[in-house]
């Protein structure tokens, strides 16, 4: 099959796109130019119920929404579009709007970026004591844009490449200084948008450098869901299969981390077979995702979910919430509703796919999971554990915060009992040496996108 990608100045062309009202097509262009757009034939003829498709959450994953920006700046960037106001003045506007979109939530710019000999490595995280994350430069696209993306800044442009790295030399050095990481984790983006040649580059070079720690190379990729093609007719989709069958022959594990939001993604022929073959290398699947209002916000998508990935051989493993950050106010699902919607889902599936753990907030401390709501000595609260810490004896302890329907997100929350502080705050402070937590800043000019 060959790749077909459709944005914003080929939207005409899409199939069906006679099918799109008006509405639609001026919401498409208007709010693609804040956010990213950008989608694929197999997206379109696949994926997405054109009979349904203003509800159908495969379009609503990929398509642009006018909710997805507030009403105001929807139309005064759209009274702009249809004035031909200046392109400087209009890509002010659209820089400011960005900008007001939390683009860089728990300073993850700042925060999570290692040195080697006094040098930064941007192109790396290390977060969590086991896991280094690496973003190579050719792997910081996808095969569409999620309309809910967390790394919108970097598809926008707005913080273009900074993450990335080319030298993976520089990756095994930091390695070698760190013997605590197990597991190398190449994300994106989406690493499985490279060729086979430039992954393979990345992935001999760990393996070569002979790191006896090294057990794990996780990839994530949503291309399960938005090209399962590039394991089935790409051109180099043997040397994929292949080389992912070579790493695993080293007795190094490797664990493809599926982004996947909704049962339908299961369903293509073209995805079973990808899943078959990909499983045949000897590579674990795992799959993760967020909680989407108009996407999956409903316990028997994610129950139907669960079932079908573990009849697939497809490990259920994290359910996130959605992150602080672009059209949150779209996607966003509180707190309480959040656990109620695992909750109802895990009490529908067997054992077998309770392996999954959530609903988990990627926040700057780390990743926080609800437990629980409950009343403790006649107080509502949220029980709340780490499911990975900046510090990992922060890890399974369970800690409460006051109850609050209206809560999003850990920065929504406050410590139960009266308590002036979480457990952890001191000394994630201390750790970050900094003395404000970051979060939102809600000044009264950008309240109004918040
Ligand atoms: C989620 C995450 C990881 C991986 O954590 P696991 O719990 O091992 O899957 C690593 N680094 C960062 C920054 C993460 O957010
Ligand atoms: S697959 Fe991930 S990085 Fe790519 S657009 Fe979707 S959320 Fe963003």
């Amino acid at each position: 099959m060959k790749y077909q990608v459709y944005a914003r100045h080929n939207l005409d062309k899409i199939p069906n796109y006679g099918k799109l009202s008006q509405e639609q097509i001026q919401s498409i262009k208007i709010v693609s130019e804040v956010l990213p757009f950008k989608t694929n034939n197999y997206v379109i003829n696949e994926l997405i119920d054109w009979d349904s498709y203003q509800e159908d959450p495969m379009y609503i994953l990929n398509f642009p929404q006018k909710e997805m920006l507030k009403p105001t700046p929807f139309r005064t960037l759209s009274e702009m579009v249809e004035n031909n106001t200046s392109k400087a003045d209009l890509a002010k506007y659209i820089h400011e709007l960005r900008l007001n979109l939390n683009p860089h939530p728990d300073g993850q710019m700042e925060h999570n970026v290692p040195s080697l000999k006094g040098k930064l490595l941007t192109g790396i995280q290390h977060k969590y004591r086991e896991t280094l994350l690496f973003f190579p430069t050719q792997g910081q696209t996808c095969h569409a844009y999620c309309t809910f993306c967390f790394r919108w800044p970097q598809f926008t442009g707005l913080n273009e490449l900074k993450f990335a790295m080319k030298q993976p030399n520089l990756v095994v050095s930091y390695l070698k200084e760190n013997p605590s990481i197990t597991d190398i984790l190449i994300t994106g983006g989406d690493p499985m948008v490279m060729k086979t040649e430039v992954l393979e580059r990345y992935i001999d070079a760990f393996l070569a450098a002979g790191l006896p720690q090294l057990k794990t190379i996780r990839i994530g990729t949503k291309s399960l869901s938005f090209w399962p093609y590039r394991y089935l007719t790409d051109p180099d989709s043997g040397d994929l299969l292949d080389l992912l069958r070579r790493v695993n022959d080293r007795g190094i594990h490797v664990a493809l981390m599926a982004h996947m939001n909704h049962p339908r993604e299961l369903e293509t022929d073209a995805v079973k077979e990808a899943i078959l073959r990909i499983r045949e290398t000897g590579t674990q699947i795992r799959s993760q995702s967020p909680l989407l209002r108009h996407i999956n916000d409903d316990p028997a998508i994610w129950a139907d979910m669960w079932k079908k990935q573990v009849n697939l051989g497809i490990i259920p493993y994290y359910m996130f919430v959605a992150r602080d950050t672009g059209a949150q106010s779209y996607f966003g699902v509180s707190l309480e509703r959040s656990h109620r919607i695992f909750n109802d889902a895990y009490q529908q599936v067997s054992g077998i796919c309770r392996t999954v753990r959530g609903p988990s907030m990627s926040a700057g401390p780390g990743k926080v999971r609800i437990v629980g709501i409950t009343d403790v000595q006649g107080e509502k609260v949220f029980v709340l554990e780490f499911l990975q810490g900046r510090n990992p004896d922060w890890v399974g302890k369970p800690f409460f915060a006051a109850f609050d329907p209206e809560a999003q997100w850990l920065d929504d929350l406050v410590p139960a009992f009266g308590e002036k502080e979480f457990f952890y705050e001191q000394e994630y402070k201390k750790l970050l040496k900094v003395d404000k937590l970051p979060g939102h800043v809600l000044t009264t000019e950008n309240k109004q996108y918040a």
